[in-house]
């Protein structure tokens, strides 16, 4: 059945045909159902389903979303250079090769200023050797 087909109406016993019309609970509406054009009576319930519930429970785009997010997350790690895998236990200015040493103070040469041995750089370069 759908909107505009021809309908005997049981209710009122005319030759009418159905009319959609919205199921409004407040503000938000509930779904859709075919009512009779002559008498207004309820004939069926159309899908349930309303724009905001397909957008937000859609599979296929949230799939699709999870999987350019993972492609991203790729993409991310593979543009950080990796220098070693232990690096996080040791990403100290100390290590770094943009430490230059000083008898008093610690200069970095990435971020021209002064750090401590014992900072956390977020452009740690771990320094082979010593
Ligand atoms: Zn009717």
């Amino acid at each position: 059945m759908k909107p505009g087909d021809d309908y005997q109406c049981p209710q009122c016993k005319k030759e009418t045909f159905l009319k959609k019309e919205s199921v409004m609970d407040g503000w938000t509406k509930k779904g859709d159902v075919l009512k009779c054009a002559s008498c207004g009576h309820v004939v069926c319930e159309l899908s349930g389903k309303t724009n905001s519930e397909t957008h937000s429970s859609d599979p296929l785009k949230s799939s699709a979303a999870e999987r350019f997010k993972s492609i991203l997350g790729v993409d991310d790690f593979e543009k950080k250079p990796v220098i070693d895998s232990s690096v996080e236990e040791t990403r100290f200015c100390k290590d770094c090769i943009h430490l230059i040493p000083h008898p008093f103070i610690l200069r970095c040469s990435r971020f021209n200023k002064d750090v401590n041995p014992m900072d956390d750089c977020p452009d740690f370069k771990k320094r082979i050797g010593k």
